[in-house]
């Protein structure tokens, strides 16, 4: 028998945050999922559905409020699925993220000793977004923009979103006033019918150089001219207007064709005095501020005399790996992605390093051969996907031995999972350091530096 029955009325205390933002109570044992609820709040709730080993509750009231609750700001914080702990202050913040890698670190590595310092976080927690990916669709005749609710296609129409830059705020609400009059459509998932699918502002963080890219449905696109001077008018700091093609029928953003409208095909930022070159499709840190910080810490744990081989492992567009070049003898990166790879050849250049390698391919069969090719390392880097570290590459770890490994994670408990592998292996996580790249959201990162035991 579930302790609590769906439309059941009660009073409980929320003891814990989930991965969404969720609060959890707990009723004889069995949790209870109640969105907006927070952590250390007795609420009363209605129960809205049970499963056979969790449930989920509506909020009705808070009966004693957290002293870390505030007002989210954001006036579509409740259905837009962009951020999830608005009504948490920051400081409530980085003590929770701080508190979920220390928790995954403790039971999921079974690392109760290893010492997990507080989060890093930002000085200012808004604003930080350097690229807007924003749909446009149509509400009874009424265009919309902004972004997705949580776990759906509907668009929450918003003019502001405090996460992303003022420029980006700028031309999502001045295109979303002068669609009609130009006379263009906002696309239509269900109906595949209409023109402007996504419009997606970047901006160079160090450079102010800010890209504007329309995701059309067709290439004809008489009325481009137009955009571009609208654009121009709205933010007249934009540097690159460009016009990515996608006819599919799909939820993927951009098309295989990229013509440049106006200005240049790139833009540029830096991350410390490394130098990027962006172009509407390549993947770059959504953070550079606080990419800065994760990636200085690995490179302070990484601790390069100038004497070192290092490997990159998952190297995206080679940001770590460029970091790291500043002060290792030499740097190899692996990353499944050709494209990204292109990138890194070409950001290795503009940087003027020659003591880089870049090759596409799956970390764990490019590494193995490295090795095999008397291509070895002194100081491993993984920064894998949320999934962690892929099982042969960890074997790789331990079979060749690099004297030290730093991992950076996007998802505490893989990492947890992954150091505990590399534990009874034969290595030693000396700290771990979370850094906040993305406030207001559940999300964390964390660097751990390990050493292998003598
Ligand atoms: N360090 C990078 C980003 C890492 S994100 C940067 O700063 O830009 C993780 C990366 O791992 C992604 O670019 C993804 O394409 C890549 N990846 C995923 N599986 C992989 C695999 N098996 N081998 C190599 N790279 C992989």
């Amino acid at each position: 028998m579930k302790p609590v029955q769906k439309n059941d009325r009660l009073s409980v205390y929320v003891e814990d945050l989930t991965h969404d933002g969720a609060g959890v109570a707990k009723v004889d044992g069995y949790p209870l999922f109640i969105q907006g609820a927070l952590p250390g709040e007795d609420v009363k709730v209605h129960v809205l559905k049970t499963l056979k080993s969790y449930g989920f509750a509506k909020l009705i009231e808070i009966e004693k409020e957290s002293p870390f609750r505030v007002k989210a700001p954001c006036p579509v914080f409740d259905t837009c699925g962009g951020c999830q702990i608005q009504h948490l202050s920051y400081e409530g913040q980085l003590a929770f993220k701080g508190n979920m890698v220390r928790n995954a670190i403790t039971r999921i590595g079974k690392l109760p000793d290893v010492p997990v310092h507080p989060v890093k976080g930002m000085d200012n927690p808004w604003r930080y977004r350097n690229k807007s990916q924003i749909p446009f669709g149509t509400d009874n005749g009424r265009v919309v923009a902004g972004f997705y609710e949580s776990r759906s296609h509907n668009i929450a129409d918003t003019d502001i979103c405090l996460i992303q830059t003022m420029e980006a705020d700028a031309i999502m609400s001045g295109l979303k006033q002068s669609l009609h009059e130009m006379g263009i459509e906002p696309y239509e998932e269900e109906t595949h019918r209409g023109q402007l699918r996504h419009v997606v502002v970047r901006k160079g963080r160090a450079t102010g150089e800010i890209m504007v890219t329309l995701v059309t449905k067709k290439k004809k696109f008489p009325q481009s001219e137009r955009a571009v001077e609208l654009i121009r008018s709205f933010v007249p700091e934009v540097t690159s207007i460009i016009q990515n093609v996608n006819p599919e029928k799909t939820n993927v953003i951009f098309g295989d064709e990229t013509l440049t409208l106006w200005g240049k095909d790139v833009i540029e930022d830096r991350i410390g005095d490394v130098r990027f070159e962006i172009s509407a499709r390549s993947f770059y840190q959504i953070n550079p501020e606080q990419t800065e910080v994760l990636y200085g810490q690995a490179l302070e744990y990484a601790q390069l005399t100038g004497d070192e081989t290092v490997i990159d492992a998952y190297c995206g567009i080679g940001t770590i790996s460029l970091f790291l070049a500043q002060k290792a003898k030499f740097v190899m990166g692996v990353e499944i992605v050709p494209q990204a790879i292109e990138d890194a050849k070409r950001n290795a250049e503009l940087n003027g390093f020659s003591n880089t390698l870049f090759e596409a391919g799956p970390a764990e069969q490019v590494i193995p051969r490295w090795y095999k090719e008397g291509k070895t390392a002194d100081v491993l880097v993984v920064d894998p996907p949320r999934k962690g570290c892929d099982e042969q590459l960890l074997q790789t770890i331990l079979k060749q031995r690099p004297g030290r490994v730093v991992y950076v994670s996007c998802n505490p408990a893989t990492l947890a999972r992954d150091l505990r592998i590399l534990e009874d292996g034969g290595y030693r996580t000396k700290e771990v350091q979370p850094v906040d790249m993305f406030p207001q959201t559940t999300h964390c990162e964390a660097v751990a530096w390990l050493e292998l035991a003598d």
